[in-house]
This record gives C-alpha cells, sequence and structure tokens, in this order.
C-alpha cells in the first residue's frame, strides 16, 4: 500500500482535513507497526546495556529515517499540504537524561540495532524526566517535564516482578521502546516503571514528598540530591533498576536454555557509569536464591558485567553510607560486605576496598567484580590508567582499555541536517551512510570552489533556520549574517561557561573602546544546571544578565549579541548545532571525559575552539592543527598544578589588568541594575578568591585564539576549507565504530 493509502487509513478519513496532532498519532502507530515487522537478533549471548540515562530526542523522525520512509512521508505530507516540521512539533521529547551520558546511551541504542546485534537498553520509566527549564528575571527556575501522552511510542509489556525494599515491597511493570536500526533491524528500549506511582503528588514545581516512595520513585531523573532524603531516593530508584534488569536477565537466559552456571555465555552486562552497579550484588543474590553457592556466583557474575568510566570527578564516583544501603536494600548488604572482605583477603593497597569509612564505594565494586573497565576517550582512559585509577590499573592492567565515544550519524546529520546529507550524497554516494570512514572521499574537493561555495551556502541556510526557529520559539532577533560562536552542554564549572562569559565582557569593552569587529559576532549558550548546583545557576545568572545588557546597548549590539537558549535539550541541540560556525569546547584540560557535542558539531561542519582535552585531542589528531582552533593549558600541566595544590586566582587578577576588569564587571552597577547581588556577589568571589576550575591562566590564550578564528572566518574559502576536512574527518566518531568495538573487545556476542 502507498504511504498516502496508510496514513490515511489510520485516520480514516484524508490527511488535508486532519489535524497535525491527528497526522501524528496517526504516523505513531504506523512506524511502531512497521518496526514491530522487523527483524530482531535473537542470538544466543544477548548485551544489557544499563543505564540510569537514555536521552533519546524525539522519535519520529529518526524512526522513519531509519525504517527508509522519511521522503516518502515528507512528500506525501507536502503535497497534501502539510508539513513534517509543524507535525514534529507535537511530539514531546522525553528528557531520559542529563546530558551527554545519556545522550551516549541513546546513540548505542541506534547503533547496536544498525549493527544487528543482539542488545538492548535497560532503564527507568521517569514520568517527568529532568526538569524543563525556564527564565525569570534571569534566573534559571525548575519545572516539571511531563511526556507520557496515553498514546506514545511506549508499548506496555506483561512482565511485571515484585522487587523488595527494607520493609515494604513494590511491584514494577516493564514498558518498550522499539528502537528502529537503519538496516531493517530493531531492538528495545526496557524501561522499568512501578504501577503504584502517583505524578498528583507533583504540582507546578519539582518539589514533591520524597518520603513516599510507592508513590514517587519513578517520577524524576535523579530527584534533588541536595539533602539525604534525594540521596536515598536515588538509592532505591538504583536498586528498582537493577533488580528488574537481574530478574530480566535471568529469566531470559533461562529461556534459551542457560543453567545459570553458563550465564556469561547468554549475557553480558554494561554497567553505564556507576548508578547501575547494584547489579552486581544483585545478580549474585539471585543466583544464590537459585541454588548457586556465593563464591561460584561472584565468578559468574564477573565473568558477565563491564564498567564504564564516565568521569574522572570525584564528586561523580558514587559513594554510599552503609546506612542508606541498610535501610533501603538490606538484602544487599551481606553480600557487599563478602565482596569487600574478599578483596581484603587478597589485596595489600587499602585505597581500593570497597568499604572504608562507613561508605560503600561503587566504582570499586565495579572495578574488582568488572571483567573490563573502559575509559571514553585517549586521553581520558591514559589518564584513568595513569592517575587516577592507578592502583586499580597496576591490580587489573588487563582489564582496562579505552572506547572512544561516538554519536549516531543518523540523528545527528541525516536528520537534523538532510541538506548536507544530500550535499554529501551528491559528492560522495551513499555509502558514507552505513560505513561512515567513506565521509574521507570529501577530502577530493578541498580546492574545488564550487563544492566550497554550496558547503558555504549549505551553512548560511541552516543559520537562517535557526534564526527563524528562535524568533518564533523564543523571540529572539539574531543576525544570520553574524559568526554563529556557539557552547551548548550542562552548565558545570569544568566546563567553563565562565570562561566564555569573561571573553564576552572583555570583547564588549573593547567595542565601547571603538575596536569592532570585522563581522559580528552571536554567542550562544544552552545549559541546564543541576537545581542544587549554586555556582552553576550563578553563571546562568551571569550570562542572562550580559545578554540583557549587551542585546540592549545599541552601540554594541550590532557587533556583538549574546543568546542563551531556554531549556537545552536534544530538539534544541538538533536546531544549533547544524548552524554553527564555532564549536565551544573548552573544559579544564583533564575534567572532561571525552565530550560528544564536539563530535556532533564537527560532523556538522563546525570548527572546534577548544582545550587539549576528551575527543578534542583525537579531533586535533585527524584534522590537523590548520583546522582546529587549540588552546590553554595541557592536562599535564593542570593535574600537576592540582598536585602542588598552589593554584591562586587572586594572583592573576591582580596582574592581568583584563582579567580585573572583566571580572569586577560582575560586581558593577550596571550588571547589579539586572541581576541579583547575592548571586553576583557569590560569583565573583568564587572566581577571585577559588576559580577551582581555574579560568584566569588560559584567559589571555583562549582571548588570542579566539580573535585568530573570528579573523579567519572572513576568508571565507579558506574557512570552507576547514569546515569540509572537518567533516571528511568525522568518520572514526561514528557510534557504529564504537559499538563495533565493544562487541569485538568486550562483549563478544555472536552476529
Ligand atoms: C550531545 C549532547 C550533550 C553532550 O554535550 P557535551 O558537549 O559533550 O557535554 C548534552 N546534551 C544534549 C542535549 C546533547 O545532545
Amino acid at each position: 500500500m502507498a504511504i498516502m493509502q496508510e496514513i490515511e487509513t489510520k485516520l480514516q478519513k484524508g490527511i488535508s482535513v486532519s489535524t497535525n496532532e491527528e497526522i501524528y498519532f496517526a504516523l505513531l502507530d504506523l512506524v511502531k507497526e512497521k518496526a514491530e515487522g522487523k527483524v530482531t537478533n535473537d542470538g544466543k549471548k544477548k548485551l544489557y546495556y544499563i543505564s540510569a540515562e537514555f536521552l533519546i530526542g524525539k522519535l519520529l523522525s529518526n524512526n522513519l529515517i531509519n525504517l527508509g520512509i522519511y521522503d516518502e512521508v515528507k512528500e506525501t505530507l507536502e503535497k497534501n499540504g502539510r508539513s513534517l516540521a509543524e507535525i514534529e512539533e507535537i511530539e514531546a521529547e522525553p528528557s531520559l537524561g542529563n546530558g551527554g551520558l545519556g545522550r551516549l546511551a541513546a546513540c548505542f541504542l541506534d547503533s547496536i540495532a544498525t549493527l544487528g546485534l543482539n542488545g538492548d537498553g535497560v532503564g527507568l520509566n521517569y514520568h517527568f524526566g529532568l526538569f524543563k527549564q525556564v527564565f525569570e528575571n534571569n534566573l534559571q527556575k525548575e519545572t516539571p517535564n511531563p511526556w507520557i501522552t496515553e498514546k506514545s511510542w511506549l508499548t506496555k509489556s506483561d512482565i511485571s516482578y515484585d522487587v523488595n525494599f527494607g520493609g515494604f515491597k513494590v511491584t514494577s511493570r516493564l514498558y518498550d521502546i522499539d528502537v528502529v536500526g537503519y538496516n531493517n533491524r530493531t531492538t528495545k528500549l526496557r524501561l522499568f516503571d512501578i504501577e503504584s506511582v502517583d505524578e498528583s503528588i507533583v504540582g507546578d514545581t519539582i518539589d514533591f514528598d520524597k518520603d513516599d516512595i510507592e508513590k514517587n520513585l519513578t517520577l524524576f531523573l535523579y530527584p534533588d540530591d541536595s539533602d539525604d532524603k534525594g540521596r536515598l531516593l536515588r538509592v532505591y530508584q538504583q536498586y528498582f533498576m537493577v533488580s528488574n534488569a537481574a530478574h530480566l536477565i535471568i529469566d531470559e537466559a533461562i529461556a534459551k536454555g542457560s543453567n545459570l552456571h553458563d550465564l556469561a555465555d547468554y549475557a553480558a552486562v554494561q554497567i553505564n557509569d556507576t548508578h547501575p552497579s547494584m547489579v552486581i550484588p544483585e545478580l549474585i543474590r539471585l543466583l544464590q536464591e537459585k541454588g548457586i553457592l556465593m563464591d561460584e556466583a561472584i565468578e559468574i557474575v564477573s565473568k558477565v558485567c563491564a564498567y564504564t568510566n564516565h568521569t574522572i570527578l570525584a564528586e561523580a564516583l558514587e559513594k554510599w553510607p552503609i546506612a542508606f544501603l541498610d535501610k533501603a536494600v538490606p538484602q544487599l548488604m551481606p553480600i557487599i560486605r563478602e565482596l569487600d572482605n574478599k578483596v581484603r583477603a587478597t589485596v595489600s593497597d587499602e585505597s581500593t576496598y570497597i568499604i572504608k569509612d562507613g561508605l560503600v564505594h561503587m566504582a570499586h565494586m565495579d572495578i574488582h567484580y568488572g571483567y573490563s573497565i573502559n575509559g571514553v576517550a585517549y586521553l581520558h582512559t591514559e589518564i584513568l590508567k595513569n592517575t587516577e585509577l592507578n592502583n586499580f590499573y597496576k591490580l587489573y592492567p588487563e582489564r582496562f582499555n579505552n572506547k572512544t565515544n561516538g554519536i549516531t550519524f543518523r540523528r545527528w546529520l541525516m536528520s537534523c541536517n538532510p541538506e548536507l546529507s544530500a550535499m554529501i550524497t551528491d559528492l560522495i554516494g551513499d555509502g558514507w551512510k552505513k560505513d561512515a570512514n567513506e565521509l574521507e572521499k570529501l577530502g577530493n574537493f578541498l580546492n574545488d570552489d564550487a563544492v566550497l561555495d554550496r558547503l558555504l551556502s549549505v551553512k548560511a541556510g541552516k543559520k537562517a533556520d535557526l534564526k527563524n526557529y528562535l524568533a518564533t520559539t523564543q523571540g529572539m532577533d539574531i543576525d544570520d549574517n553574524s559568526i554563529f560562536d556557539i557552547q551548548v552542554k550542562r552548565l558545570h564549572e569544568y566546563k567553563r561557561q565562565q570562561l566564555n562569559a569573561l571573553y564576552i565582557i572583555h570583547k564588549y569593552f573593547e567595542i565601547k573602546a571603538g575596536k569592532k569587529p570585522e563581522t559580528p559576532i552571536t554567542l550562544f549558550f544552552g545549559a541546564k544546571a543541576a537545581p542544587a548546583y549554586i555556582i552553576a545557576k550563578d553563571i546562568i545568572h551571569l550570562i542572562l544578565c550580559l545578554q540583557e545588557i549587551i542585546n540592549n546597548d545599541p552601540e554594541v549590539s550590532p557587533y556583538l549579541k549574546v543568546f542563551m537558549v531556554e531549556n537545552y535539550n536534544v530538539t534544541m541541540a538538533e536546531k544549533l548545532i547544524p548552524a554553527c560556525d564555532i564549536s565551544e569546547q573548552i573544559s579544564l584540560a583533564s575534567k572532561e571525559a571525552s565530550g560528544t557535542g564536539n563530535m556532533k558539531f564537527m560532523l556538522n561542519g563546525a570548527v572546534t575552539l577548544g582545550t587539549s582535552d576528551g575527543a578534542n585531542v583525537e579531533i586535533a589528531e585527524l584534522v590537523g592543527a590548520d583546522n582546529i582552533y587549540v588552546f590553554g593549558e595541557d592536562s599535564q600541566t593542570v593535574i600537576d598544578r592540582y598536585e602542588r595544590g598552589d593554584y591562586c586566582s587572586k594572583d592573576y587578577y591582580e596582574k592581568d589588568e583584563d582579567i580585573k576588569k572583566a571580572v569586577d564587571f560582575i560586581i558593577s552597577d550596571e550588571v547589579m541594575a539586572v541581576g541579583c547581588k547575592e548571586n553576583l556577589e557569590r560569583l565573583y568571589n568564587e572566581l577571585l578568591n577559588k576559580d577551582w576550575f581555574m579560568t584566569f591562566p588560559d584567559f589571555q590564550d583562549y582571548v588570542a585564539t579566539k580573535e585568530r578564528a573570528y579573523s579567519d572566518y572572513n576568508n571565507r574559502k579558506a574557512w570552507a576549507k576547514k569546515m569540509l576536512v572537518n567533516i571528511s574527518k568525522a568518520g572514526f566518531f561514528s557510534s557504529d565504530r564504537t559499538i563495533a568495538q565493544y562487541n569485538e573487545e568486550v562483549w563478544k556476542l555472536d552476529k
């Protein structure tokens, strides 16, 4: 049947007389049916990618692309006077993740399906997900972000388990989302929920009764952990997730013929960061229930579980008080103690023990009882081996390996930038869609003026699209002839949005003094700050104040504007990234494990301005020094500074007039007039007296490098060449490559 008829059969009327909402739900139904008919690998060994986050984004367009019917549907709608883009607006984005880590898990599922591997994602069905960000009085406010509608991508299954907590029991329910690969294959995202969850305990804010676990367990992603109740709720959530996962793993293995002694032939578990770590003792507990003795159960589970480390920031390596685990999951503590005792019996290095000072170190458990430990970019893994986890590396060198992150090109090029995709396909055919390395062939066109011109015009088109989108959705007045310089990612001090903000102040003074840039500059930000992360919210406040001051200053705004988009999420990323000229990746060297935003930007022809950190290092190696702007101290210098503990931000402030002027401006009358004294003073004092992420030492180099990039932008032909080099070298960062490596070196699933 032609697509037109299929859609109209669902609608039971013509497309042209249906509402966008009706068409959206008809397409949703159609896609779900088509996905169900696709092949799923049902081999013996299966991967369970367990993650507290899956930042999947909207699914309609991506699924249409992967089913191979995107163009047909789009044209059919257009013929009937409808726009797919407008219909997409109906879909609510599920915010089941915070940022990079959750988005990575989503990209991985796309690649697992596309490569036809036997693997599912396992996580939680948060009803409100992460909060929705709104700006009020130049401050971030958090509001609930409901996304589940009566008809949605979720399919209720008949799978349900009892999960025991200290003193009470809950009943779970599994919901599945089909993940459609770009190759006629599907896999599943399996999200557990509880039947007793009660959305009505949430009002207009993200506050709710944290004690009533049976009602609140799956309401929010990582509820506020600034107090003990919030932290305890996380433990309940984590155990709920992994207990369900462990039951599912064992049931599925048995159904395929496992006697459980051979579980490792049937299951591989990837522990995505420390949140799912309790799957280790939980699997051991369930195997014991099935009659397997403790020692053997430990051995079996150690051959099943592998751990991915995502950060070297100590505060992110979870450590739970014993008292929390005793209260929430008392059945696990004896097993965790046994795991710790075994380490103590054989390992002399006390720093690696699992239980220390009343705390359970989740990562330590993962490393001692996992068969693989990986970092997520070359530099990150080296830092793990040589510094951060060196004690463990000495014990188990063979377990450490690197898997440089990747992104799915289906979403981050084909879906978000069809114009660039079409251009690439015109030039080199469409083999790149399945083998990303074919993008290298674009290197043949570096001196082809027609190609470079077309590339510039595609970029100009995406900049105009973004301008229009932000004009209608957020009332912004953007000059699309300006340079689009974009920093979008979670708001964290180590990512150093504050460094970019100090640059903006510096530039503002320069323009005021008559030094005008040759091409106007637009700086974009997008970032959510964790609700309890005070300084991060102060940085947002400063940026919003600068936006108000600068954009309303008739002397400055023709040359410089600042826009912080509200509620940065996957949907917003898909609009911003294709329009970007300069990609800001300016984390303090050694602190960003990999970054994946950097890869999305490069793939869309933005040029990176960044430090030697995370995957920026690998980007620089691939594109060469002429096609990236690198600045700042390197990771070893930074690590040594921390080691010596002698960094004093005030010294820089006092010696460097530019830094002093920019920092003082934060508490000037001008900023105070549009901002809050308390927030601004706190940020000023933080920078002046602490600056833990060492903004000042990199300031002058940042300014000089950014000026060089802005100036190079004016040579349009040379700039287009840099863009094309970046696109042509992006193939390495396909998550298809990352997943193929995980499979070959860690999971070893049958094809
Ligand atoms: C890719 C992505 C991220 C990760 O960005 P980084 O710059 O790597 O931190 C965060 N949020 C969203 C919505 C993304 O799409």
